[in-house]
């Protein structure tokens, strides 16, 4: 579970979180969309701390975190302990060139999970499996398709079990022809149950994958609520002017 309050955060003069409050239920996907710039991927970096909030709060699960007011900033060991239990993929999927799918995905659960080799070996070669890559396990990334490697990714993040799923347009850099197979990858996790909150402008998927939408702009939330109802019958003009480019 997922439970933001209050947030804020600015960069220099520019407010771009103004008071954000998200709840995410276990086992709930949210699908967040806006314009660009409207603060969707630094919301996403305030609930895994990859951004650190001015004020407010963050719980994943049971931990919490207030920022602001004097409250203390979590030190560097327990910010990397909670990340572990976010994770997170991107636009681009950043896989070490150098190793293969499987040496990717092992290398989380071996260096910050301190598991075995034989252990992490077995772990990894499960999430690609998850992911339909099985079979590309001793490939270099460089010899697959933009669709296989955000998969790898996703494979990657899945090998620290987290409590929670972040997507920021994990779809948006791949050809279009690439990306089903990733959007049902990250459909199949929504049916198995975990918890996600997912950056996309793929409206359709949204509608379709997410339990509940929430429209920001400006670094506010303009409208939200569950998804097809928000998607067919949007409340604000906002959300409607937005939506318009879609169809
Ligand atoms: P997009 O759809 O283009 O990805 P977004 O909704 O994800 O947009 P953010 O990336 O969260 O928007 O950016 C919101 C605002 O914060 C923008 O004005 C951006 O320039 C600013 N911003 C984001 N990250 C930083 C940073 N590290 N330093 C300074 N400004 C930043
Ligand atoms: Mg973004």
């Amino acid at each position: 579970k997922i439970e933001i309050r209050a947030l804020r955060k600015r960069f220099g003069s520019n407010e771009v979180l103004k008071n954000i409050n998200l709840d995410v239920a276990k086992g709930g996907v949210v699908a967040l969309i806006g314009p660009s710039g409207s603060g969707k991927s630094t919301l996403l970096r305030c609930i895994n701390l990859l951004v650190v909030p001015d004020g407010g709060s963050v719980r994943v699960g049971d931990t919490r975190f207030a920022f602001g007011d004097g409250s203390k900033l979590p030190d560097t060991k327990t910010l990397a302990r909670f990340r572990a239990t976010t994770g997170m993929v991107f636009q681009h999927f950043n896989l070490f060139p150098h190793m293969t799918t499987l040496q990717n995905v092992m290398e989380g659960p071996v260096t910050v999970r301190r598991m075995a080799r034989a252990d992490a070996d077995k772990l990894a070669r499960a999430q690609l499996a998850k992911v339909g890559l099985a079979e590309k396990a001793d490939q270099y990334p460089s010899t697959l398709s933009g669709g296989q490697k955000q998969r790898v990714a996703i494979a990657r993040a899945l090998a620290m079990e987290p409590d929670v799923m972040l997507f920021d347009e994990a779809t948006s850099a791949l050809d279009p022809e690439l990306v089903g197979e990733v959007l049902n990858v990250i459909q199949q996790l929504a049916s198995e149950g975990m918890t996600m909150v997912i950056v996309t402008h793929e409206i359709a998927f949204a509608r379709e994958v997410a339990d509940r939408l929430i429209f920001m702009r400006d670094g506010v939330v303009v409208e939200e609520g569950p998804a097809r109802q928000l998607i067919d019958n949007p409340m604000e003009a906002a959300t409607r002017a937005f939506l318009s480019h879609f169809h």
